[in-house]
């Protein structure tokens, strides 16, 4: 391979403060064999790299490409007959959802993703069921799917050890059911648990697996505090840290998860992280929705990093998460689109949009909410902090992955854009999925006008839709049943479980001032 030049009407090649993109006009950047080698004005460029041949983007922007930084799944919750209930009542809805053949649901939300200019994914895959055996081929299949459609996922499969449907050990909560839904129950938690050296043998085996991978790689995530044990998670972190990986935790998505945290530790959720270690620049925490004023402190202080999951935060109703006061101690924030996002369709242009807004808390001073070019740097190199691809993506600089996306500026703006207003701030608030003309990813335009080099999308909608317009089987009927029993049952687990505190996150909450 030799080099080869993209020459765009402006290149951002990252953000360097929450107000100040790094933009080339009239920009060229040189890569070879996937990664960057030069970026500057074109007129110094071609004269560098005279015999270059030169891809030509001349009414677009070059963008680092986005990283999703938290993600499950292909079809969503609604598409398989899970509405928005709260996060609790809706794990126990999702026991209902159809089988759906991985590699192809993993293709799906691929599609979406990348076309919204997402070239890597955090894919925290959340549970199968079946034994090791299964899962590792289930983990596979969604390793292959990213690897033949070309875009990067950093990989885990979340840690269960314990309370597997509500804050509560599982065998409690089954003997607390009548035995006609107690017993079924039961069943279904042995299905689909794992032990936890299982779950290490997995990583092990997965790691090795993607070792020399340039679009996989694998990592650790300890689901939750109410799913892991402490020496499970302690494990976690000390693996975590002798392989250099980093871990990705959900944490206090829900007022009833920081009781549960009270409840066993005494104390925050956070604190009791801190205190046994846990936190540091490898961890980030996922949602982060209920942190006290001192948490937030104690995350800066650690430079635990945050994956906000602006969507999710509001569909599941889990709260406004502390972005702002993150952000102002410097916290890294990944963004996240977990199930869906807010339109169904992992649109990171959109969330961008999501979490501009979001925060924009009343009063007057600029720096007390979001900028544009802040919540672009969450989508990019914030965000690709967070991975196994971190130091690599999230940025064009020369030596990082060319992972980047091509925005068509005079089709996003037309017919009119004043030109006081920056480009950052006019492409995050105007461009949509179909501005985006090509999306690289190590240099392979794996996306570019609307179509997927590798894979044929038509035919995959296709084949999905054949699978699932048979009619449910009889395990998934089975499932759907035991979903709709066992449901009133977790409302009623969570009726008292608060204690008459209010549910009110703290930064959004009624004002403290009388
Ligand atoms: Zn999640």
């Amino acid at each position: 391979m030799s080099e080869a030049i993209v020459r765009a009407k402006w290149i951002v090649t990252g953000i360097r403060d929450r107000h100040t993109p790094e933009v080339v006009t009239d920009g060229a950047l040189v890569h070879l064999n996937g990664q960057v080698v030069a970026v500057g004005p074109f007129d110094e460029i071609a004269k560098q790299y005279p015999d270059a041949p030169v891809t030509s983007f001349p009414k677009h922007v070059l963008l680092p490409g986005f990283v999703n930084s938290h993600h499950h799944v292909g079809l969503t919750p609604l598409q398989l007959g899970s509405p928005d209930h709260a996060l609790e009542l809706w794990f126990a809805s999702r026991m209902s959802a159809r089988d759906v053949d991985i590699y192809l649901d993993t293709l799906y939300s691929a599609f979406e993703m990348i076309a919204s200019g997402i070239t890597t994914v955090q894919h925290i895959h959340g549970w199968m069921r079946g034994g090791f055996e299964k899962v590792h081929a289930a983990s596979s299949a969604v390793l292959k799917a990213y690897r033949t459609i070309g875009m990067r996922a950093s990989y885990c499969y979340a840690v269960r050890e314990q309370n597997r449907l509500v804050y509560e050990d599982d065998a409690a909560f089954c003997a607390r059911l009548p035995s006609d839904i107690g017993v079924p129950l039961a069943e279904h938690f042995r299905q689909s648990a794992l032990t936890f050296d299982e779950h290490m043998k997995l990583y092990g085996m997965l790691r090795d697996e993607n070792a020399g991978q340039t679009l996989t790689r694998i990592q650790l995530a300890p689901a939750n505090l109410h799913w892991v044990t402490d020496d499970g998670l302690m494990s976690l972190v000390e693996r975590a840290r002798a392989d250099q990986v980093p871990l990705h935790m959900h944490l206090l998505e829900t007022v009833y998860q920081k009781e549960y945290a009270r409840r066993r530790t005494g104390t925050t959720a956070v604190k009791h992280l801190h205190k046994l270690g846990a936190l540091g620049p490898d961890m980030t925490l996922g949602h982060a929705v209920w942190l006290t004023e001192e948490d937030v402190e104690i995350v800066a202080h650690t430079k635990t990093c945050v994956c906000h999951n602006c969507s999710s935060n509001f569909r599941l109703r889990s709260g406004v998460a502390p972005i702002n006061p993150l952000a102002a101690r410097g916290v890294t924030i990944g963004m996240g689109l977990d199930e869906a996002g807010i339109n169904e369709d992992r649109d990171m242009l959109l969330e961008m949009k999501l979490a501009l807004r979001a925060h924009r808390e009343p009063g007057m001073d600029p720096d007390d909410v979001p900028t544009a070019p802040q919540v672009l740097r969450m989508a990019s190199e914030h965000g690709a902090k967070t991975t196994a691809f971190r130091g690599q993506v999230g940025r064009l600089d020369p030596g990082m992955q060319f992972d980047a996306v091509a925005i068509d500026f005079d089709a996003a703006t037309y017919p009119f854009q004043d030109s006081d207003i920056p480009l950052v701030d006019v492409i995050v608030q105007r461009a949509t999925t179909r501005h985006v003309d090509t999306v690289f990813v190590g240099g392979d335009p794996i996306y570019a006008q609307g179509r997927f080099k590798h894979v044929d999308r038509d035919k995959v909608l296709g084949e999905i839709a054949e699978l699932l317009s048979r009619p449910r089987s009889p395990e998934e009927e089975k499932r759907r049943w035991l979903s709709q029993q066992v449901f009133p049952h977790v409302k009623g687990f969570y009726d008292t479980y608060l204690d008459g505190q209010p549910a009110r996150s703290p930064f959004y909450g009624p004002s403290s001032r009388s």
